[in-house]
């Protein structure tokens, strides 16, 4: 056991938090969504919560940490939701929220702090000079953007931009790594891909540089179908169109808007399944001309409701917000999220949905995907046992349809299920200890596990911890 009170003495000036109760609440995030991380998480508590405020800081933390042996496992503001920001061994929660200044705001980009909240980001790259992020999680209104690139994907935008793992994307990032002596290093390029959603097991980043998009008055429309495969084939026809700039759009099918969407339900239909937009000022009237067409119920348009005053952006029915919408009204839901590989994606939405009837609700976000226009789903699941989750998740697999599995919090099982060598080479290089994120990188835990096995992966400390 590390003996946190010397700890704290050598941190002196540095806000440290012990109190149990709060250290706990700082060792949390949202994977209570998945009724199997809340059984294997629900204990993982760390022993210690510390907040830098600048650079130099963190590289004092890092310090005391590695001469202790002590684990870090940096925070953003917890609302991954897969354990990312867990401390399943204990430890030190680097919490990085007070480091949340925007540096400076150029022409197409703007450097900052990693601990901003990605909704203030885009507060004052609009009031400077018109600007916003290419996209962001749904939970832009919480998230910080360190916790999105180090823990997302994409989001609200990435029908235009694509995902954070598009070249062009994030453009540079401060790390400091793991070791007697901190580096500080600058990765721009290819070199991105070392700590971009490596939940922070390979180096801390304290500033980003990330690329900026026109900002614009975004109207939100809810468009009504009577059959969800109508909806999907709406929303397919009108992202390839080329013409018409959207942010946003997602079919989600019946009955889960009329029954969770609470604050818009004056608006909505019962029995109808709805596509959510985002559509640019400029792009409304061609929109409304292709909807017409289409034979869409425009169900809901902010620029035309009374007031806005309560209801949410759409953004906040989308991604995975869906799911907490869902859940919060029904605790007996989880979700998955499904590759439908193109160009016959709209088939495999199609067998997929009529396969699981009652027990699978589609849920679709349309992105941009290596330069096409595909889906990707958050379907909502009825959970009735780990089993036929897993079953669900073959049927799948089998049909064409790979699964990156949201019930797991190792980044291989929620991924590719593969190891990442250059993650993993990065981390040797800044976390020779494996101080960092203990838990989340097989490869390092484990390097002989065998994927193909069919067998979870364990972490051996969060066994031991919930012992203790
Ligand atoms: C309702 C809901 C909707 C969501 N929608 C989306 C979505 O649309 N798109 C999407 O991609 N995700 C989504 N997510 C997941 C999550 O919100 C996002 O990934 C979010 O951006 C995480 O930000 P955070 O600040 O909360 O990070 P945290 O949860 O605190 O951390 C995320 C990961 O990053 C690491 N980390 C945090 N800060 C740093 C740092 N400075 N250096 C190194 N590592 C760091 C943490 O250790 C952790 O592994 C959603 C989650 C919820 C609950």
């Amino acid at each position: 056991m590390a003996d946190y009170a010397l700890i704290k003495q050598e941190l002196e000036g540095i806000a440290v938090e012990d109190n149990p109760a709060l250290v706990r609440q700082k060792s949390r995030d949202f994977y209570w969504y998945s009724p199997v991380l809340k059984a294997q998480l629900d204990h993982v508590t760390a022993d210690l919560v510390a907040s830098p405020k600048s650079e130099e800081e963190v590289i004092r933390i890092l310090k005391v940490a590695y001469a202790h042996g002590v684990p870090v496992t940096p925070r953003g503001a917890g609302t991954g939701n897969y354990g990312q920001a867990m401390p399943l061994s204990g430890g030190i929660v680097l919490n990085m929220a007070l480091m949340n200044a925007v540096k400076e705001i150029k022409p197409g980009r703007v450097v900052c702090e990693p601990g901003i909240i990605m909704a203030e980001l885009d507060r004052q790259t609009r009031a400077h000079s018109g600007q916003e992020l290419r996209f962001h999680p749904s939970t832009a209104q919480t998230a910080t953007i360190g916790g999105f690139i180090a823990g997302g994907s994409g989001g609200v935008g990435s029908i235009t931009w694509g995902g954070l793992r598009d070249l062009g994307n994030i453009l540079r990032l401060r790390v400091v790594t793991m070791e007697a002596e901190p580096r500080v290093l600058e990765l721009s390029a290819w070199d991105l891909q070392k700590v971009s959603h490596a939940y922070g097991t390979n180096g801390i980043i304290t500033e980003v540089e990330m690329p900026l998009a026109p900002a614009y008055d975004w109207i939100d429309v809810i468009v009504g179908y009577d059959s969800f495969m109508e909806a999907v084939k709406f929303a397919d026809g009108l992202t390839h169109r080329n013409g018409i700039l959207l942010k946003e759009v997602a079919p989600i099918a019946a009955p889960i808007p009329f029954d969770y969407f609470t604050r818009h339900k004056p608006w909505l239909k019962q029995g109808q399944s709805v596509v959510v937009l985002m559509v640019a000022p400029h792009s409304l009237e061609p929109f409304l001309a292709y909807a017409q067409m289409m034979k869409g119920d425009i169900r809901f348009r902010s620029d035309t409701v009374e007031s806005m005053k309560g209801i949410p952006h759409a953004y906040e029915l989308a991604w995975n917000h869906t799911t907490l919408r869902a859940l919060k009204l029904d605790t007996g839901f989880t979700y998955l999220q499904v590759q439908y590989p193109g160009p016959d994606h709209v088939e495999k939405v199609r067998q997929m949905d009529e396969m699981f009837p009652g027990e699978v609700f589609g849920h679709l976000e349309f992105i941009k995907f290596n330069g096409q226009i595909q889906c990707a789903g958050l379907p909502l699941v009825r959970y009735t046992s780990e089993e036929r989750l897993n079953e669900i998740i073959r049927l799948h697999e089998e049909n064409g349809c790979p699964i990156f599995n949201p019930h797991r919090y190792t980044l291989e099982e929620g991924g590719m299920k593969q190891t990442d060598m250059v993650q993993l080479d990065f981390k040797k290089e800044t976390d020779p200890k494996g101080l960092l994120n203990p838990g989340k990188m097989i490869a390092w835990e484990n390097p002989d596990f065998d994927f193909a096995s069919g067998k979870n992966y364990l972490f051996p400390g969060l066994q031991s911890m919930s012992e203790a």
